[in-house]
């Protein structure tokens, strides 16, 4: 049984210095700290983000969430309109949500704020505030993914032991794409628990269904990440219900399982990732659904910027994918995205090779895009 405990909190927006470029967002905010439906993979379980030890009972509420981003927002004289993530290290959807309403506090204050806004989510409370996200859709850009990891039900139990049903989880995509005009939605499927949830059925019903769903795409990670307190807890639970495994997993992540601690890889062996990757590349060109989410475009110097970031990073995201060397597009896309002046106007200038990681093959795409 959970216990909810309320908290002030000195901050509620995270500033990010680069966007993150699976999900597009600038800015993250967390309700809530801990999560209630305690799945045994969740990676906010790491030491590095300092929650709670019973991470899925001792639920912290921040306190006053709305006012205090309504403030932060208000007093910004440095911060621009950009996508803002909702949840993150919590499920914004969980059940405290019917009770304290902090998410929608949230969406309320962005909403009036024109911040545009990427929700993840396993649940469908998230249907509860349908006519404020189309809102925030309508008057400037808004995301609904659903994580999916597993079309059965009894997987997702074990995995995703108290989060909605899967099926559940594909009503959200369909009701979006029925009562709304304004909100992308798609699915999360990751991670992908090797020899879980990698299943070449499973892959496939998941693409299926998100193609029944109508999902405007499907976010894809092969590789489960394992950190420290993360992949304790993991293995713990695969030893009990699946012990034949933790030899599989031994290899994967190039460790000796310790039940006192972890000393694998924070990913698997990229052979299993690229094999994966594969196989997900081959169902999204079989259901015609897109890989990538489409970004938010600003209105003002920042818009080719992003524009043309948005290919590079997509286009790093491909390679990283097919395990190849990806960085090069991905920092220029990162730097490109976090000038404080139009990248025309450089492009004027003929300095495009000042920027960091545009070398001459980013720089003739990017005057390609500019048509220059
Ligand atoms: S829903 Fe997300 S935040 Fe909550 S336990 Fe699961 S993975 Fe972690």
């Amino acid at each position: 049984m959970a216990t909810y405990t309320e908290k002030d909190f000195k901050s509620i927006l995270l500033v990010r210095k680069f966007i993150d470029s699976w999900f597009w967002e600038r800015y993250a905010i967390n309700p809530y700290n801990g999560c209630q439906f305690g799945c045994i993979y969740c990676d906010s379980r790491s030491q590095k983000y300092y929650l709670p030890t019973d991470f899925e009972n001792d639920i912290i509420i921040k306190k006053n969430a709305g006012e205090m981003l309504d403030k932060r927002l208000t007093n910004a004289r440095t911060l621009l309109p950009d996508v803002v993530g909702v949840g993150g290290t919590t499920d914004p959807y969980q059940p405290v949500e019917t009770k304290y309403e902090n998410t929608r506090r949230c969406l309320e204050v962005l909403g009036r704020h024109r911040y545009p806004v990427h929700i993840a989510t396993k649940s469908n409370l998230v249907l509860r505030d349908l006519d404020l996200l189309e809102k925030i859709g309508k008057n400037n850009w808004c995301t609904v993914s659903t994580t999916i990891t597993t079309a059965d039900p009894d997987m997702a139990r074990f995995l995703e032991t108290r989060a909605p049903a899967p099926e559940l989880r594909f009503n959200v995509i369909k009701t979006i794409k029925e009562k709304t005009k304004h909100v992308q939605t798609g699915v999360l499927l990751m991670p992908v628990v090797p020899f879980l949830s990698d299943s070449d059925g499973n892959l496939e019903e998941l693409m299926r269904a998100a193609n029944e769903s109508e999902a405007d795409y499907v976010l894809f990670g092969a590789g489960m990440t394992m950190r420290d307190l993360q992949a304790k807890w993991f293995l713990k639970h695969l030893k009990e219900k699946y012990p034949e495994l933790v030899q599989k997993y031994e290899e994967l992540y190039h460790f000796k399982y310790n039940p006192e601690s972890y000393a694998g890889t924070y990913e698997p062996d990229s052979s299993y990732s690229i094999k994966i990757n594969e196989k997900f590349l081959a169902l999204s060109k079989k259901y015609n659904l897109p890989y990538r989410a489409k970004r938010w475009i600003p209105n003002d110097y920042r818009k080719e910027n992003y524009i043309i970031a948005e290919k590079l990073l997509n286009e790093a995201y491909l390679i990283q994918m097919r395990g190849k060397q990806w960085s090069n597009s991905f920092w220029a896309g990162q730097n490109i995205q976090n000038l404080r002046e139009s990248i025309c106007d450089i492009a004027k200038r003929n300095e495009l090779s000042e920027i960091r990681n545009v070398n001459g093959k980013v720089e003739s795409f990017i005057k390609e895009q500019l048509r220059i």
